[in-house]
C-alpha cells in the first residue's frame, strides 16, 4: 500500500471509528413531573427511551388517580368515604395494600397506613397547619390501626372512624413497578427521582459507574455525603421533607402512630438502601418513627428484608449499617464527620 492510500485507509478508520462511537452514545430522554403531591423527575436513557418515558409517565399518572386520599375519584376516597362497608379495589391496590399492611405488622405498627385522620388533623394535606390538644391526640391515636383494615380478595373494608393513606408506600411501589416496566422495555440506563428523596435506579450511568446520590444534611442545604446505587432504590424519610414550626418546635410529617403526633425519636432522617423500592419507602418512615437505637435492633432482627440504613441524629451523627460502608462516602466540607458503622 503506497503511503497516501494508507493514510486514506487510517483516515476513514478513523472516521469510522468516531461514527460508531457517535451512534454508540445511548439517547437520552428526560422528563419532570407533579404526581403524588410531589415533584419527580425520570432520566432515560437507551434507544428505546422516549417510548419508555412515555409509559412510564403515563404509569405514574394512573397511579397518582388511584391512589391520592383527597382526589374524590380515587380508590383511597372511596375506601375512606364508604362509611365501613365494603369497597371494591382494583388488583394493584389490593396486593400494594396486602404488601403495606405486612409492612406495618413487620415494624409492629411503626408503619401504619391508617395514620391519616392524624395527619389531616395536623393539617399536613391542606396546609393549614394546627397543634391538636392532647386529648384530641388520644381520640386519633385511637383511631389508627391498621390491624383493622380487613381485605379479601380485592375488597378492602374498614371502621368509618378510619382512614387509609398510601403516602408512605406509593412512591416506593411506583417505583419497583417502573423499574420492572423500563428493563422489559429494553432500559438498561436510568434514574427514577420519585420526589421527597425517592429514587430508583436502574442498571449503572450509560458509562458504567455507580449512581451516585446525594444525602442531604438535615441541618443545612447541602449534600453531606453521596451514595452510589447500581440498580438499587433508595428512600429518605426527614422531618426538614415537610413540617410547620409552631413556638420553636418543629413538626414533621412522618406520625408515630401511637401518640397520633409528629415522631420525634432523635433521628433527622433515616435512608434505606434495597433491591426493594417498596421496603425502601415504607421502611424509611418505620426508621424515622423508631429511631435510631431501636431502628438498628430491627435491622439485626429482619436480614430477610435485604435492606441497608443510614441514620442521621439530632447531633449530626451518622450510623450506617455495614453494607452502605463502601457505597457510602462523606462529602466536601464533611470529612470530619463522625460516621458509626453497625453490624
Ligand atoms: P415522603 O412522602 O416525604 O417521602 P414518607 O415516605 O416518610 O415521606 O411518608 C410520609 C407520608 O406518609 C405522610 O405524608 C403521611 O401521608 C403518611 N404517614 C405519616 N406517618 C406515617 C406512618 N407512621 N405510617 C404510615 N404512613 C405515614
Ligand atoms: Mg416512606
Amino acid at each position: 500500500m503506497s503511503g497516501a492510500r494508507r493514510g486514506a485507509a487510517l483516515a476513514l478508520a478513523a472516521l469510522m471509528l468516531s461514527l460508531s462511537a457517535c451512534s454508540s452514545a445511548p439517547k437520552k430522554e428526560e422528563e419532570t413531573l407533579f404526581a403524588m403531591d410531589t415533584v419527580m423527575s425520570l432520566t432515560l436513557y437507551g434507544d428505546n427511551a422516549r417510548d419508555a418515558l412515555a409509559q412510564a409517565t403515563d404509569t405514574l399518572e394512573q397511579l397518582d388517580e388511584l391512589w391520592s386520599p383527597t382526589q374524590e375519584d380515587s380508590q383511597i376516597w372511596a375506601v375512606n368515604h364508604s362509611g365501613g362497608s365494603w369497597t371494591t379495589v382494583d388488583g394493584e391496590t389490593s396486593v400494594l395494600l396486602q404488601q403495606s399492611l405486612e409492612l406495618c405488622q413487620i415494624t409492629d405498627g411503626a408503619l401504619d397506613i391508617t395514620a391519616y385522620p392524624a395527619v389531616e388533623a395536623w393539617g399536613f394535606p391542606s396546609g393549614d397547619y394546627r397543634v391538636p390538644a392532647q386529648a384530641e391526640l388520644d381520640q386519633l391515636a385511637s383511631r389508627i390501626d391498621y390491624s383493622q383494615v380487613e381485605l379479601a380478595g380485592n375488597r378492602v373494608r374498614l371502621p368509618a372512624s378510619m382512614s387509609l393513606d398510601l403516602g408512605a408506600v406509593a412512591k416506593g411501589w411506583a417505583g419497583e413497578l417502573l423499574s420492572q416496566q423500563l428493563s422489559e422495555a429494553g432500559i438498561k440506563s436510568a434514574l427514577l427521582d420519585l420526589g421527597q428523596s425517592t429514587i430508583q435506579t436502574v442498571g449503572t450511568k450509560p458509562d458504567g459507574s455507580p449512581w451516585r446520590i446525594g444525602i442531604q444534611d438535615p441541618a443545612g442545604e447541602s449534600y453531606l455525603g453521596i451514595l452510589e446505587l447500581t440498580g438499587q432504590a433508595m428512600g429518605t424519610s426527614g422531618d426538614y421533607q415537610r413540617y410547620f414550626e409552631q413556638d420553636g418546635v418543629r413538626y414533621c410529617h412522618i406520625i408515630d402512630p401511637a401518640t397520633a403526633a409528629p415522631a420525634r425519636s432523635g433521628v433527622r432522617s433515616v435512608t434505606v438502601v434495597s433491591s426493594s423500592a417498596l421496603n425502601c419507602d415504607a421502611l424509611s418512615t418505620a426508621l424515622f418513627v423508631m429511631g435510631t437505637e431501636k431502628g438498628v435492633a430491627f435491622w439485626r432482627e429482619h436480614p430477610e428484608l435485604d435492606f441497608q440504613a443510614l441514620w442521621i441524629g439530632e447531633d449530626g451523627t451518622i450510623t450506617l449499617t455495614k453494607g452502605l460502608q463502601s457505597s457510602f462516602s462523606l462529602a466536601q466540607g464533611y470529612e470530619d464527620r463522625e460516621v458509626q458503622v453497625v453490624s
